[in-house]
């Protein structure tokens, strides 16, 4: 298929009343904001009133945010797998079943509708960690980066960027055992046929390669140096220790941890994301900060899957920069997983305060833009990319706040409900709390998640 790009952005001047410009700029009043293809071009505080021509952005405005870790697919799950008993295996299945239904039309539909929900709730950029590559049993389409290619549109028709992490998945656990049933949708039975498909893969501006393998559950040990050397100038994820069964078996297997393997196969640095990181030990921790390793929390998934809570302070202050991803989908909320970060940590230790709002914010932002490759997104400052999200103050959930903490209130109080305005390097993608480029978002979820299921 052909692989659709976004129009870009042409010149446009904003005065934002509010705005957090980055960690280091904090936050301003009167901030006029000038864009030119797709940058910023200047940025000026204490501008008291919108000048001619300038569009006002009301209540505080962000840099856009970054979902670090996405499964487009899982959002068909939301609403029909979170009551009842069982684990993140027994949620697996369910997930199973929905992968061996979807064709590539009804991915497309569903994908496209789950990145306007994203758009919706001020995401800029989407890591789409993908491994649904191919037809029932493993047979190729005639593209054979259909599935990928239809996910790069699909974000287009959104209007939001995409790194799409080309997942390896080649086995069914730590010991090796076979794929089967909709898990050979998933493999390209080896590494160098998974390596030779991710290479013909077409990007538009919009989109970047970047490659993931899946767990030390699908990659086997062997395979795990030849793939960090062939991937070696990508961005690369991994899910990592998400559930105390993946570490025992490694454990049992190979005698390490997954933590131990990557590693030890120079799959960790500043290039390389883990996933999860929930399970970890002290020395894994040390190794992952020591190496730079970026690790991707994503805290509503875990509650809803009952996997535990990461070891977010000391992963960060071990030296791993943290980000954030919604990952199934149970909720697509950076706010409430950037909250959660730091909610958990009390619901732990029982103290507050373990993350300042900054720290959050940063994880929502430049951080996870830096993880998936974009390392001109994620702050407001001349010369980046013009990526704005605005959020209101003024909500039932926002209203009353002390202005002067304004962005402590977006983290703690607001929800992607009270994002009414999104711009995508210079481009409104969201005016007024309407996507502009997708008709009717809740419709366009509500009919491509029943025609998956059907
Ligand atoms: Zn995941």
């Amino acid at each position: 298929m052909s692989v659709s790009a976004p129009e870009r952005g042409g010149s446009s001047t904003y005065w934002a009343e509010h705005a957090w410009l980055s960690a280091e700029a904090g936050t301003r009043h009167g901030v006029l904001i000038e864009i030119e293809a797709g940058r910023f071009t200047a940025v000026r505080d204490g501008v008291t009133a919108p000048p001619a021509g300038a569009a006002r952005l009301a209540g505080l405005t962000l840099p856009g945010l970054a979902n670090a870790h996405s499964h487009a697919f899982h959002r068909a799950l939301r609403g029909r797998t979170h009551a009842g008993k069982g684990t993140f295996w027994t949620w697996r299945e369910r997930m199973y079943d929905l992968a061996a239904r979807l064709t590539p039309e009804a991915y497309h539909a569903l994908a496209r509708a789950t990145f306007a929900e994203m758009a919706h709730a001020g995401v800029t950029c989407v890591g789409e960690f993908h491994y649904l590559h191919h037809g029932p049993g493993g047979t190729r389409y005639a593209d054979a980066n259909e599935m990928g290619h239809r996910l790069i549109t699909a974000a287009a028709e959104a209007g939001i960027r995409i790194t799409l992490l080309d997942t390896l998945y080649l086995t069914a656990d730590v010991d090796g055992a076979p794929l089967s049933g909709a898990q050979l949708r998933f493999s390209d039975g080896d590494l160098t046929g998974w390596w030779s498909r991710v290479q013909e893969l077409r990007t538009p501006p919009h989109a970047r390669t970047g490659a993931a393998a899946h767990s030390v559950r699908a990659v086997p040990a062997g395979l795990l140096a030849e793939f960090a050397s062939c991937t070696g100038n990508l961005s690369v994820h991994i899910h990592l220790s998400e559930q105390r069964r993946e570490n025992e078996a490694c454990l049992a297997v190979h005698g390490r941890t997954p933590t131990q393997l990557l590693v030890e196969n120079g799959l960790a640095g500043p290039s390389v994301t883990a996933v999860h990181a929930t399970h970890l030990t002290d020395d894994d921790r040390t190794a992952l900060g020591d190496t730079g390793t970026r690790v991707c929390l994503c805290p509503t998934t875990e509650r809803d899957l009952a996997d535990g809570i990461g070891p977010a302070r000391a992963l960060a202050d071990a030296g791993s920069s943290l980000c954030l991803g919604s990952d199934s989908h149970a909720v697509i909320d950076l706010f409430e997983e950037a909250r959660a970060v730091e909610l958990d940590e009390r619901l732990r230790d029982e103290h507050r305060g373990h993350f300042d709002v900054a720290e959050l914010l940063t994880a929502a932002t430049v951080a996870g833009h830096a993880s998936l490759g974009w390392d001109d997104a994620g702050t407001i400052a001349a010369g980046a990319r013009a990526d704005l999200v605005t959020v209101r103050l003024d909500t039932v959930r926002t209203a009353g706040c002390d202005l002067d903490q304004a962005p402590a209130a977006a983290v703690f109080a607001a929800s992607a409900a009270d994002v009414h305005h999104v711009v995508v390097d210079g481009r409104e993608i969201v005016r007024d709390g309407v996507h502009l480029l997708v008709d009717d978002v809740g419709r366009a979820l509500d009919e491509s998640i029943r025609a998956a299921w059907a």
